[in-house]
């Protein structure tokens, strides 16, 4: 079985196709979801997910896109983590592509969920663009290793991964390492220890090819670990069952059905 590691099956798009999507699933074989949380005032819908369906998951974070939503404090994060079906703290992390001025807000709230993530020993969900510097020297500085965690939808350098390694993380690639001009992606995907690798969709978005383009969704997580196998030479069966365990060794409090 597969398991996609991260998506978002709360968005407008994919919340309409419920059924479709747990069937298309089943017949892929994608036995879990982690259903990832962007907003405090999704976390409801994203919850409710994982409580209609055994094989799906949630986490409780804030996306650092977010401008102008509810602001968790420690508190509160630790207070809606405290469920069995929520299984990591995020997605968080820096977004300077989207945040061009760098705002001080998104460091303290990556620094705030690190903190929670630490203190209820569930692992973070890391989303880091044009800020990798500043990720890094924050988790360091948070001792964001102790909670342990992935860095999802993986599109950084060699450098990069070897870093977020040291600190006992994960890494996840998702449908941009099936495209044809991701070399140096697809390179990384090449160097990561088999312990250490995770396959996403981010769905609704970054679709694989071949289905580039249009809506994502989880059954299509098979498309990447597709590619990961291609590119280290390797058979889909051992990326297919590496991937699994590690994602039940990383989201321990996630439930295999
Ligand atoms: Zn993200
Ligand atoms: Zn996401």
């Amino acid at each position: 079985m597969f398991v996609d590691s991260h998506c978002h099956l709360d968005f407008p798009d994919l919340a309409e196709r419920e059924e479709a999507i747990l069937a298309a699933m089943a017949q892929n074989r994608v036995g879990h979801a982690l259903c990832v949380s962007v907003k405090m005032e999704d976390f409801p819908r994203v919850l409710a997910l994982a409580e209609r369906h055994p094989n799906l998951s949630a986490s409780v974070g804030v996306h650092p896109d977010n401008d102008g939503v509810e602001e968790p404090d420690e508190a509160r994060l630790l207070a809606l983590a405290d469920h069995p079906k929520v299984v990591a703290i995020g997605e968080t992390g820096l977004d300077y592509y989207w945040q061009k001025d760098a705002p001080e807000w998104q460091r303290e709230r990556f620094r705030t969920h690190i903190r929670a993530a630490r203190q209820c020993g569930k692992p973070l969900i890391v989303h880091t663009r044009s800020a990798a510097d500043d990720t890094l020297r924050l988790m360091r500085e948070e001792g964001a290793g102790e909670a342990g965690g992935v860095m999802h939808c993986f599109t950084e350098s060699r450098e990069v991964a070897e870093a977020a390694l040291d600190l006992g993380f994960y890494i996840s690639f998702s449908g941009i390492v099936t495209f044809k001009n991701a070399r140096e992606l697809k390179a990384v995907a090449q160097y990561v220890p088999l312990d250490r690798l995770l396959i996403e969709t981010d769905a609704p978005y970054l679709a694989p090819v071949p289905h580039r383009g249009k809506t994502n969704e989880p059954a299509w997580v098979v498309h990447v670990a597709e590619e990961i196998a291609r590119l280290r030479n390797e058979p889909l069966e051992r990326i297919e069952s590496a991937t699994t365990e590690n994602f039940f060794r990383l989201f321990r409090h996630a439930q295999a059905h």
